[in-house]
């Protein structure tokens, strides 16, 4: 449950890191680059991404590209059995790892994994004193399995190491909540709202043990009282990512941050259109994010962007429904990454493949820190 403590500190960010508990006394300040982790995701090809004659993202590709190091060739390893998705995709780049996830147990639920092996945002909190909000993944609203990517359940890491994450299931937690405190609704309404607030409960068994902190409550108190309790005036689909992303860096001040993009799976449906339009919605949020990453007091030239995709799609466009990825088939394994930032080479395109599995260890080396269970390379020739 959201607790009435959550609303009595005004403080800001670093006063809050200054009351944490003598348990950080250990850990070193956090001195590195802030990094943000940009999962070009729902699955996208080199070819409308990084193909200049058929590209859909000419800000990421004519703009930003040219400020960093460009990886045109990131694969997925060919693993026996192996799924090229977005929930395994996405726990490859945060484990540094093939495979370092298990079936989350649900019955009910399709596609639910979670880490075995400890994500970046663990080892990132193992190192350094750095507060759980500070360390922030920005999912999408409707896909609720990636919910279990904030800590894993390898021992030695795990739940003490967690990073935060913010959603619209999230908001909508806070939201229910809040609602159900403040009372003053008649007996059908509080019976609704009740039983919203269980479904999502339900929904998310591990996500609100602990419950979130105080800053990412006060967030969404901010949230709310911009964007009401109705969820039809706050931007939606991988536009809802940008904005949480950009009010979180305003408000938060994440040191490590991770957004999940994911709208071009909507050409599951079958309609190119969708998939080409949501590559475009996701290059605009790269501009909007680098334009107030250049601007930005506390973030700008000390910021790390890293961009990378989940999974690719499939070739074959004589099947019936082309764009899908589900089938180890070479496209979809074929992807790349552009490392963009303080101490990195601009303008160089590196001409060799690279695993997905080495982006967390490279992301580890640029913040100071090891990722210790990775099996990927870290990266050498990236820096300036
Ligand atoms: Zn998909």
């Amino acid at each position: 449950m959201v607790s009435r403590r959550a609303f009595n500190f005004g403080l800001a960010s670093a006063a809050a890191t200054a009351a944490l508990p003598n348990s950080a006394l250990a850990q070193a300040q956090y001195r590195g680059p802030n990094v943000i982790v940009v999962r070009f995701g729902g699955g996208v090809r080199r070819r409308e991404t990084i193909d200049a004659s058929e590209s859909y993202a000419p800000y990421f590709l004519h703009r930003m590209a040219p400020r960093g190091v460009l990886i045109p060739g990131v694969v997925i390893d060919q693993m026996e059995g192996g799924n090229t998705s977005h929930a395994e995709g996405t726990l490859n780049i945060l484990t540094g790892r093939y495979e370092g996830y298990r079936d989350a147990g649900s019955k009910f639920l399709d596609d639910r994994l979670e880490p075995t092996e400890p994500t970046l945002f663990e080892y990132f909190r193992e190192a350094f004193d750095v507060p759980s909000h500070q360390a922030l993944l920005i999912n999408g609203e409707d896909r609720q399995q990636e919910e279990f990517f904030t800590y894993g359940v390898h021992g030695h890491y795990g739940i003490d190491y967690r990073s935060e994450m913010l959603s619209l299931h999230r908001f909508k937690l806070y939201k229910f909540a809040r609602i159900l405190e403040e009372g003053g609704l008649d007996e059908q309404a509080r019976l609704q709202a009740e039983q919203a607030y269980q479904e999502l409960l339900n929904a998310d068994r591990r996500a609100i043990q602990p419950e979130q902190s105080a800053p990412v409550t006060r967030f969404w108190e901010g949230w709310r009282r911009d964007y009401g309790d109705t969820g039809f005036k706050n931007p939606r689909g991988d536009r809802l990512l940008t904005a949480l992303s950009l009010r979180a860096m305003a408000e938060l001040r994440p040191r490590l941050l991770m957004i999940n993009y994911q709208d071009p799976d909507y050409v599951h449906w079958g309609n190119a259109s969708h998939y080409t339009r949501a590559i475009a919605v996701i290059d605009e949020g790269l501009e909007r994010l680098v334009r107030f990453t250049d601007t930005d007091e506390f973030y700008a030239g000390n910021t790390v962007f890293v961009v990378v995709p989940d999974c690719g799609r499939d070739a074959n466009g004589l099947i019936d429904l082309p764009f899908q990825h589900h089938f180890n088939t070479r496209s979809a394994r074929e992807i790349f990454a552009l490392v963009m930032g303080p101490g990195i080479a601009r303008g160089r395109v590196m001409d060799r493949a690279v695993d997905q599995t080495a982006i967390a260890p490279t992301i580890a080396a640029i913040m100071g820190m090891k990722a210790a269970r990775a099996e990927g390379d870290v990266l050498s020739g990236l820096g300036a």
